[in-house]
């Protein structure tokens, strides 16, 4: 029997490709009639480098994506640069890797080519899971259409509002993590004249902060504006209006108020996540990527994370620790990465003389200092497959 994989998103096609590398057959069922993806940007740190080159991916994604030379954090109420990260040589040299930055279309796409290109993996559209049965030794699986099928092992990569996790761990839907996430893409001829518009910025503002960098080979802007505040729409996105954006940066700087007023399409996704759990399958089923470990964005290791599940799962199985393996060798760094993103929130979201310690906390840190602080985190190497 193949392996079955749930979800056709980052985490399924990376998890097809590293599976059929090691010689497996995988069959993919992803409920969407055809690979189409939201338009948002992602930040590829190197340790998401490294995941896409050992998947075989990175050089057909490398000409659409963009290598900002530093991230910008600014102070998103007086305007002020309170410090630069570089991301040129200096910083490829330390972390073994480049950074980068990605439409999620042009990864997904890359993604997808390289998982055609395998002979071992079956690509199942149009198939939505609703059920599962999960036996010892085998899992059924049943879809919307009628149709059924059976696996020795299912991976369960089908996001953060995973059909696999509730018959795995059964713990209830996502919860609401207070965040409002506005995202939109912008033509780069459109992009407010602000210094610098093709680094990484970061705006910190009290209860929110903005990003902002260029994507698909520098053509578009992409901009992600994160508040504090409840969540009163039906569903997981919507679309607003820019005026609903404006309102949550009243006091934003001139550069920043111009960010904010240029685009004319929003649309909001309500971030929502898991309390962490320390089991990760039944049985032969497992979980990877949004399904198990749900994430607030601020890391920007989201999409990261997902891929080096796909390569550690498939590097798990290859060398006999199977399932269990991949799981105890998982657990403590992604939830470091979690714990670590919901305080960068936290610290992003400061205000009142909170603000004023971080602004001079952040303005006297060394570069130095604040790669030695990455190096947990962008210092990993996937392992080979
Ligand atoms: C604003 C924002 C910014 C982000 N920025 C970054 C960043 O800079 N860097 C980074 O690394 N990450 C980032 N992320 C996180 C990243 O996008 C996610 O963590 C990543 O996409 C998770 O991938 P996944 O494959 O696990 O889940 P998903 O991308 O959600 O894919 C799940 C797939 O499963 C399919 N599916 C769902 N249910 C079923 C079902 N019942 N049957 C069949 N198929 C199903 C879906 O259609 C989808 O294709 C960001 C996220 C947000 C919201």
């Amino acid at each position: 029997m193949t392996i079955g994989i749930i979800g056709g998103g980052i985490a399924g096609l990376a998890s097809a490709i590293a599976l059929a590398k090691i010689g497996r057959e995988v069959d993919v069922y992803e409920k969407a009639d055809a690979f189409a993806e939201v338009g948002a940007g992602l930040q590829i740190g190197p340790n998401a480098v490294s995941t896409l080159k050992q998947l075989g991916a990175f050089d057909a994604l490398e000409p659409l994506m963009v290598a900002p030379e530093n991230i910008r954090i600014m102070d998103g109420v007086t305007g002020t640069l309170l410090s630069t990260l570089p991301l040129g040589q200096q910083f490829e040299t330390r972390f073994g890797q480049p950074y980068r930055v990605s439409h999620r279309a042009d990864l997904l796409t890359a993604l997808l080519e390289t998982a055609k290109n395998c002979d071992r993996v079956n690509i199942h559209l149009a198939s939505t899971l609703t059920r599962l049965d999960i036996e010892p030794d085998t899992t059924f699986c049943h879809f919307t259409n009628a149709k059924t099928a059976s696996h020795e092992m299912l991976v369960g990569a089908d996001g953060f509002r995973s059909v696999v996790r509730r018959s795995v761990l059964n713990d209830g839907p996502p919860i609401f993590a207070g965040h409002s996430l506005y995202r939109t893409l912008i033509p780069i001829e459109k992009a407010p004249d602000i210094p610098r518009i093709t680094d990484v910025h970061l705006w910190l503002y009290p209860k929110g902060h903005v990003v902002h960098y260029p994507v698909s080979a520098g053509k578009k802007l992409n901009i992600v504006a994160a508040s504090e505040q409840n969540w009163e729409n039906k569903g997981w996105s919507v679309p607003v209006e820019p005026s609903e954006v404006i309102k949550y940066f009243p006091n934003a700087a001139d550069n920043l108020q111009s960010v904010l007023a240029t685009p004319q399409n929003w649309l909001k996704w309500a971030a929502a996540g898991h309390p962490h759990s320390p089991v990760w399958h039944k049985h032969q089923t497992v979980l990877i990527g949004d399904a198990i470990h749900p994430t607030l964005p601020y890391l920007a290791q989201g999409a990261a994370m997902a891929m080096e599940d796909a390569v550690c799962l498939a590097s798990a199985i290859k060398s006999g620790t199977g399932i269990s393996g991949y799981a105890t060798a998982r657990q403590d760094r992604t939830r470091k990465i979690v714990e670590t993103s919901k305080r960068l929130g936290e610290i992003y979201h400061m205000s009142g003389l909170q603000r004023l310690a971080r602004n001079f906390a952040i303005g006297h840190t060394s570069t130095k200092s604040q790669y030695n602080r990455l190096d947990w985190l962008y210092n990993w190497t996937a392992p080979e497959i």
